[in-house]
């Protein structure tokens, strides 16, 4: 998803769309656990996305107490109902998340249910729609009604094919992993009544349990999949994470990395970005000593402005880029950074 929130188009559905909400990464340790949550920037954009598909209701799917705030915010995206389920400890777990999920079809009978597409929203969305009995696709963004069907976008093979997907048709609710980006969306609205959803666990679900837990050492900095925007590591930058920091931090961006940054162990391997990473979609990205192998760039498909600082004038991320500096990263770095710095004041 770009500019447009989930990049819809097209006719509506008359039926409500079910959209599970991205919540904020806790800061805090489960011992503290937090008392409500606040949906994400990219799921806030997910519900503005969902409303642009349907007449009816926009229902958000929220895992945890929903405050006035969150509520508030929900509702200005374009929610216009708001479940609430409380999972505990499970609500980590895919399984239960599933769980919650079809509990939320079933109550809601949408058109449609979207997740987020990262690694979590994927098995969620795999495991709800085979409980469902029904259609699943993941990595979509450009949603449009047609013909009272849903079609959306995605790239195969690397990035190298573009495939437009009609999904659903069977009677029963597609679940679709959406690609999402944080995109401007009004502010808070009115509140929403917060309505509870039982959730019954299926003893699969229930099998896995969360025995020890503790927040793992990132250098990613805010949510790398729904980023605005993101600085990559590569090779170039040479172990050099404080350099990348030093131009992340100031523009509010999270660090992603290429997998040889990752193997080397200079960034922690959930920030990998690509065929075997995550997909990314920020309106701005920038790759610092990348040489744009297409195992890489399959993941920054979605991104809005590719600037990239490579000294190898031949590199692809080069031929990709929309703005490109051929030069070494010590050198440039420094420099944008003061610019930067120059042109805030
Ligand atoms: C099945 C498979 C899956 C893969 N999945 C992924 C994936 O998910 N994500 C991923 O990233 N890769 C993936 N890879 C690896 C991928 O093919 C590339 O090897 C990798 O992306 C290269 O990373 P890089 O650009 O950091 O390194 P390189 O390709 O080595 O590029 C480094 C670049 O930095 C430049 N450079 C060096 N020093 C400087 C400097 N001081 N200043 C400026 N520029 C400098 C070099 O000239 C070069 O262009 C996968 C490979 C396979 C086979």
């Amino acid at each position: 998803m770009t500019d447009t929130p989930a990049g819809t188009a097209g006719g509506t559905f008359d039926a409500p769309v079910l959209v599970l909400v991205d919540l904020e990464t806790p800061t805090t340790s489960a011992a503290e656990a937090v008392s409500q949550v606040a949906p994400s920037g990219a799921g806030l954009a997910l519900v503005a996305g969902a409303a642009a598909l349907t007449r009816a209701d926009v229902v958000s799917l929220v895992l945890g107490p929903v405050g006035a705030d969150a509520s508030a915010a929900l509702a200005g995206a374009g929610a216009t109902r708001v479940l609430a389920a409380d999972l505990g400890d499970a609500g980590t777990q895919a399984g239960a998340v599933a769980d919650a999920l079809v509990s939320a079809v079933r109550a809601v009978e949408p058109a449609v249910a979207l997740v987020p597409s990262d690694h979590h929203g994927k098995e969620v969305a795999a495991r709800a729609a085979v409980l469902l009995g029904s259609a699943c696709t993941a990595d979509a963004s450009d949603l449009r009604v047609q013909d009272g069907a849903l079609t959306a976008s995605k790239t195969v093979l690397s990035g190298s094919w573009a495939t437009t997907l009609r999904v659903g048709g069977t009677g029963t609710t597609p679940v679709v992993a959406v690609r999402t980006s944080e995109v401007e969306v009004p502010g808070p609205g009115a509140p929403l009544a917060v309505e509870a959803l039982d959730v019954v666990l299926s003893p699969e679900s229930l099998a896995v349990r969360v025995v020890s837990r503790e927040p793992a050492p990132t250098t990613s900095g805010p949510d790398l999949v729904g980023a605005r925007t993101v600085v990559v590591a590569g090779r170039g930058v040479d172990g050099d994470i404080d350099l990348v920091r030093s131009l992340a931090d100031p523009l509010g961006a999270a660090v992603g990395a290429t997998r040889v940054a990752c193997d080397e162990g200079w960034v922690e391997r959930s920030a990998q970005v690509g065929q075997t990473g995550v997909s990314i979609a920020p309106r701005l990205y920038i790759g610092l000593g990348v040489s744009g192998a297409v195992h890489h760039t399959s993941g920054i498909q979605g991104a809005g402005t590719i600037v990239a600082v490579c000294d190898d004038a031949e590199a692809p991320i080069l031929q990709m880029a929309d703005f490109g500096v051929v030069g070494d990263v010590r050198t440039v770095v420094p420099q944008l950074v003061e610019e930067l710095g120059r042109l805030r004041g």
